[in-house]
């Protein structure tokens, strides 16, 4: 009989957690859906608020609202954070998909516009190299090494622009930065 009754209550608590969950899930897809009406009309910081009151609803919330808190911080010229955004999401995600693609569209569109700003930087300056200025090498850092993320792990690979010296000529710098952005 003690049994039974038992058996009753866990029941019924399963039940009431599995129409919680039910309730928080579409709560999260209606919030979800707002922000991303938003989006569409270009209201970004209306987005944000949206997608970060879903976060708060107690239960999983789908990876690409990560991606979307990204899209919109990229919007709102908010590039550090955007980025922070779209590599959390980038390790939760599979790399086949849409959202993956546009996440690191975005990644690209501000890193060329990081490397804009110095170029730019540079270019405004009356004559940006004094003659024979020698720079730390600004690609390694003056640490003659470079190191890539891989799957494997970290692979370190010599600087090839300052021919691992760790310094780099002021004017071949220049070269290397116009040269990529004419890529
Ligand atoms: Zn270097």
């Amino acid at each position: 009989m003690k049994n039974s009754i038992f058996i009753i209550l866990v029941g019924f608590s399963i039940t009431l957690f599995g129409q919680n969950k039910r309730y928080f899930d579409s709560l999260v897809n209606y919030k979800i859906s707002l922000g991303l009406k938003c989006i569409d009309s270009s209201k970004y910081e209306n987005a944000t608020v949206h997608f970060l009151q879903a976060t708060q609803i107690p239960t999983t919330l789908p990876n690409e609202i990560l991606f979307y808190l990204g899209k919109c911080s990229y919007y709102l010229k908010e590039y550090e954070k955007s980025i922070q955004l779209i590599d959390k999401f980038a390790t939760l995600t599979d790399t086949n998909t849409s959202y993956y693609i546009e996440s690191q569209i975005i990644k690209e569109e501000i890193l060329k516009k990081e490397e804009k700003n110095i170029t730019v930087q540079i270019q405004n300056t009356e004559k940006p190299c004094k003659d024979e200025e020698v720079l730390i090498c600004p690609i390694c850092r003056g640490t003659k090494v470079i190191v890539k993320n891989s799957k494997i792990g970290p692979i370190f690979t010599n600087c090839e622009s300052c021919d691992e010296k760790g310094q780099i000529k002021c004017i071949d710098y220049l070269d290397y930065l116009r040269g990529k952005n004419n890529k």
